[in-house]
């Protein structure tokens, strides 16, 4: 994803980050991997940097790509391999591994 098609913009970015890590208890929401997050002007992604996911994703649904109940945190691996997948078929992936 590049940074000028994100739905929020990187202050929104970061508060976002902070109230999600609090409410998945700092964990990945896919595979339970501790998170951390980082000043966006570290701009290097570490493997357990936490990125923005969409449950339902951008390309199915765009007007949910700013309601904050279809927002969760994503390991930089989950985010990636998730790509437009929804969250229930990825989950049933990572349960699968
Ligand atoms: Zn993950």
């Amino acid at each position: 994803m590049t940074s000028f098609d994100h739905p929020f913009n990187r202050q929104r970015r970061w508060a976002i980050k902070q109230a999600k890590m609090l409410e998945q208890e700092g964990q990945c929401f896919y595979c339970g991997q501790a998170l951390a997050i980082y000043h966006a002007q570290d701009g290097e992604r570490k493997a357990d940097c936490a990125t923005i996911d969409h449950l339902i994703p951008k390309s199915e649904r765009p007007e949910l790509r700013r309601v904050m109940s279809n927002v969760v945190l994503a390991c930089a691996a989950c985010n990636a391999a998730k790509g437009v997948k929804s969250a229930g078929q990825y989950m049933a992936e990572v349960r699968a591994r």
